[in-house]
């Protein structure tokens, strides 16, 4: 922490509170609304992220600025993105002796990232930090790992089933599609396991904090990236049926029957094989066998 950079302040029940009822502000249940209350873990959060005074932090759904506090007295600049327009008041309050965040107001899912790194970090990788609402974790998530967007990591705090699934492999409950995009793009290892009573309000269930490493190029190598994901969801859009149904059954895929037994065949599976025990290797095969015959 720089000795110019004030100390962070919010991260306590009664602050929170405070800051809370003194701008009369009221929750909005549809954005997800659970501020960090806890030190530790927004301590265990900036180091997970390996933030440091060099660093150009994008923040996701900055809430009252708990968070930002912490990275703008790490980083060399944070950018926090705050949807809810009540928010923005309070961000300026909070915020205003910490020189280097600033805020945005908008719809992270309307935000130019990729002109934001140009401006900010000369078009270099930037950190992601977010503690995200529920809702939308997935969309950002992918957004930002699928899009041509430089980001080197990716930081967040999601529901705990949510992190369990993004480093599953095959044959597990929590297997799916978001795991194998995850880790088609990244390295997801979980940094903390966070309890309800570290937030304000407490949401229901468990969360975690999961760090996601860019890798320079994706764990496989596929011809067509887009047939790969297409593939994935039909997968697990049926999770009950075989892989050769599921493929079959897709709107999005238009491949024959023998054509689809015949990549399963290469790929080495017996055609009984259902998607959820293929591995992401074996998706890969499929894909680069398909992409050779007719495609949709
Ligand atoms: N970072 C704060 C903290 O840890 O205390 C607040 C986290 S709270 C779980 C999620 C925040 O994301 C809220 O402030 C919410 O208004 C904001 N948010 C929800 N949807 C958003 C979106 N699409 N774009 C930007 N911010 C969003």
């Amino acid at each position: 922490m720089s000795n110019t950079t004030p100390r962070p302040y919010l991260a306590n029940a009664q602050v929170t509170r405070a800051v809370l009822d003194s701008h009369k502000f009221v929750l909005q249940k549809k954005y997800g609304q659970n501020f960090l209350i806890a030190p530790h873990i927004l301590e265990e959060i900036v180091a997970a992220a390996g933030i440091t005074e060099d660093d150009f932090v994008l923040e996701i759904g900055p809430g009252i600025g708990t968070m930002t506090q912490y990275l703008a007295a790490s980083a060399r600049a944070v950018t926090a993105v705050e949807i809810d327009r009540m928010l923005i008041p309070i961000l300026e309050d909070t915020l205003h002796e910490f020189h280097n965040a600033e805020i945005i107001h908008q719809d992270i899912l309307k935000v130019d990232i990729a002109k934001l790194a140009e401006e900010k970090n000369q078009g270099k990788p930037i950190k992601v930090v977010a503690n995200l609402p529920y809702y939308i974790t997935t969309p950002i998530i992918m957004n930002l790992l699928e899009q041509n967007i430089p980001v080197e990591s990716i930081t967040v705090m999601v529901q705990r089933e949510v992190a369990d699934r993004m480093q599953s492999g095959p044959g597990t409950k929590d297997y799916g599609a978001l795991s194998l995009a995850v880790q088609y793009f990244a390295r997801p290892q979980i940094a903390a396991i966070v309890s309800p009573d570290c937030f304000f309000p407490q949401p229901k269930v468990e969360s975690a904090v999961v760090h996601l490493t860019r890798q320079e190029k994706p764990a496989v190598s596929v011809s067509d990236e887009d047939l790969l994901f297409r593939l994935i969801r039909a997968s697990f859009n049926q999770r009950r049926k075989t892989l050769a149904n599921g493929l079959k059954n897709s709107a999005e895929l238009n491949f024959t029957k023998e054509e689809i037994e015949a990549a399963i065949e290469a790929i080495g599976k017996p055609l009984t094989v259902r998607g959820e025990t293929l591995t992401l290797e074996e998706f890969a095969g499929l894909a680069n066998f398909l992409s050779g015959t007719q495609q949709p």
